[in-house]
């Protein structure tokens, strides 16, 4: 395992994959890795010759009321789970050398990122794109793997790429679950024993939102009053959205129909959690 902490060696190490004739895959993280980031390196290691997941805790991303300086940090777990999973080369540079000033120049992917999330964390998809950006830009040619678990970010992403032409390929990947359905995730370990088996409410709200659906409900307003329901009845959560949208478009459509999302943010104690679900309607 090659780790790298500057921005001028992972730019030349990428290079030197390529010219090599390797192809190369790219797993942008905040590190704390669990199995639900290993999923994204295995599938990268299934497609790609060399794998690189970059570790950035992205200061840009974090509202001023939000947890960045108590996001957890574990370098040494990061590298051996990162190379576990089939990655060769882990990025890791300091907020120094990834932001040596805070950024004039800054990206926003409109429409995407001024919805659901966007409303509860204003800036936060400008945060991501922005940093997202600077690791295309530095990256270079490459596929670059994406949770579907954060759902809205996969699109801002794919957007990014798109309109700004960057040379990437970026592929979605499903979410990995706990037995009971809880989405894997960083923040799970800020839950206490109780609050981590009333999360399990978040994953069944979507489950009875998309099977009201399949039973043939077309009014959004319906499942989205369905799920906050669940929601609302596990006294230890929180509801801050249920909706259900166009799973390319994010807006609510005005009748349920072609590729659809279904998308809940609830607190939990102090945690904030997020999970979606996709579904077709024929
Ligand atoms: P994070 O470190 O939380 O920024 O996540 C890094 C990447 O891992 C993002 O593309 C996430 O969507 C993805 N990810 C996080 N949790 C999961 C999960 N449970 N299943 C699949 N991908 C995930």
């Amino acid at each position: 395992m090659r780790v790298i902490d500057r921005v001028d060696e992972f730019v030349a190490a990428l290079e030197a994959e390529r010219v090599a004739g390797r192809t190369v895959g790219l797993v942008p993280t905040m590190g704390a890795l669990h199995e639900g980031h290993a999923s994204l390196v295995e599938r990268a290691a299934a497609d790609c010759d060399t794998v690189c997941v970059s570790v950035f805790v992205n200061p840009l991303q974090f509202g001023p009321a939000e947890d960045l300086a108590n996001y957890p940090r574990d370098p040494e777990g990061d590298r051996r789970r990162a190379g576990r999973a089939g990655a060769s080369l882990v990025f890791a540079p300091s907020e120094r050398e990834m932001l040596p000033s805070p950024p004039l120049a800054r990206v926003r992917v409109q429409e995407l990122s001024e919805v659901l999330e966007g409303v509860s964390r204003p800036g936060h998809f400008d945060g991501v794109a922005t940093v997202v950006a600077k690791l295309f830009a530095m990256a270079g040619r490459c596929r670059v793997y994406f949770g579907e678990k954060d759902y809205q970010q996969l699109l801002v992403v794919r957007r990014l790429a798109a309109d700004l032409s960057f040379p990437v390929e970026v592929v979605g990947c499903p979410t990995v679950r706990d037995l009971d359905g809880v989405a894997l995730s960083s923040r799970n370990r800020y839950l206490s024993a109780e609050e981590r088996e009333a999360a399990a409410v978040l994953f069944r709200a979507l489950r009875a939102g998309a099977a009201t659906v399949v039973a043939g409900e077309r009014d959004p307003g319906e499942v989205t009053a369905l799920m906050a329901a669940v929601i609302e009845a596990e006294p230890l959560v929180h509801l801050d959205y249920a909706e259900v949208v166009g799973a390319e478009t994010l807006a609510v459509p005005e009748k349920l129909d072609g590729q659809l999302r279904l998308l809940v943010a609830a607190r939990v104690g102090h945690t904030r959690l997020i999970d979606n679900l996709g579904i077709g309607v024929a």
